[in-house]
């Protein structure tokens, strides 16, 4: 089995290479945006490292137990470490924790992993901690942490890894890729593309999330409505946004950001840049939207959507961030 990986092609070359008796180091950080495929690369480096019926060298059968077991994530010499439901941040415990496991002798495997993915969420005392295991890093042990970006990181820990950074694909490409290889139709694979602005993996978690897709036509349509109403009735929306679904700050935090994906549309057609939209289905909105909007007051709005993002995640009462929110919205007569 090939690594069957969109793009990525220095990164897996890279990895391969170190796949090799000998070659493979003790840590390494994949770094890049969420769902651009930093975890699947993770993975296939493990199962390429214990693949029991590698077909190559540097490839993976996918089918081996220690294949499957990887894919399942219930391989025994795999460790996991994810932020703790419900909390924000990785902790200096779990690190702890963990690095009682990663000091003992690996079952089956040459080595013991632990991939922790997202280490920008790493409270400094966790980071700290971590730094130990890089230093004195124990002799089976290897490490694959994922960011968000390597300067997310403490420079102590970057610099003790071999870093891999992953970019998206074009939108093209993707949409390629979901319509040959995943066999998706040509207008929702055109679609998923530009929503997941060419990162594949979050295009197949739309694809298999069709609840969070109606949820952001929902909230796309709502901006709609929105923007052609008075103060009096964008109100009457909080109430009826809080007896619907309750006033949850994720909720919220949902519907500004997917604003935001709008009013950046609207501004790279405002400014004709050659960039994909996002929500490419909306584009005769987001077009005309940009006709009747300056570009100074786009900024703006910009602004104040990433404001209240700001605001939600600093605990703000979430009511009062988006009255504040939709007082700053123009009023527009679009049809
Ligand atoms: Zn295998």
């Amino acid at each position: 089995m090939q690594w069957n990986i969109l793009g990525h092609e220095t990164a897996i070359s890279f990895l391969k290479n170190h796949s090799k008796p000998g070659k493979t180091r003790h840590a390494y950080l994949i770094t890049g945006p969420d769902g651009v495929g930093r975890e699947t690369l993770a993975l296939a480096f493990a199962k390429t490292l214990n693949c029991q019926n590698p077909p190559a060298e540097g490839e993976f059968c996918g089918k081996c137990l220690a294949c499957r077991q990887i894919d399942e994530q219930r391989y025994p010499d795999l460790m996991i470490l994810r932020i703790s439901e419900g909390s924000k941040d990785l902790k200096i415990d779990q690190i702890r924790e963990m690095q009682q496991t990663l000091a003992l002798a690996p079952y089956q495997s040459t080595y013991r992993m632990v991939l922790i993915p997202d280490f920008q969420h790493a409270t400094i005392g966790a980071s700290n901690a971590l730094l130990k295991s890089l230093e004195e890093p124990p002799s089976k042990a290897l490490l694959i942490l994922t960011a968000d970006a390597k300067e997310s990181l403490l420079e102590t820990i970057a610099s003790r890894c071999e870093v891999l950074r992953l970019r998206p694909s074009s939108v093209g490409t993707l949409e390629g890729f979901l319509l040959n290889e995943k066999a998706i139709v040509p207008a929702r694979a055109k679609r998923l593309a530009h929503l997941a602005g060419g990162r594949v993996g979050r295009a197949l978690s739309f694809d298999q999330n069709q609840d969070l897709l109606d949820a952001y036509d929902e909230a796309l349509t709502d901006l709609g409505d929105l923007l052609n109403s008075r103060l009096r009735e964008r109100l009457q929306f909080i109430e009826r946004l809080q007896q619907r679904k309750g006033a949850s700050r994720e909720q919220f935090a949902f519907l500004i950001a997917t604003w935001l994906t709008f009013w950046r549309d609207v501004m790279i057609r405002h400014e004709r840049a050659d960039i994909p939209l996002v929500n490419i289905d909306h584009e005769q909105r987001i077009s005309e939207t940009a006709q009747l909007i300056p570009s100074r007051q786009i900024e703006k709005i910009l602004k104040v959507h990433e404001k209240a993002l700001v605001n939600l995640d600093a605990n703000l009462n979430p009511r009062l961030v988006i009255e504040n929110l939709l007082l700053a919205l123009p009023l527009l007569m679009v049809v």
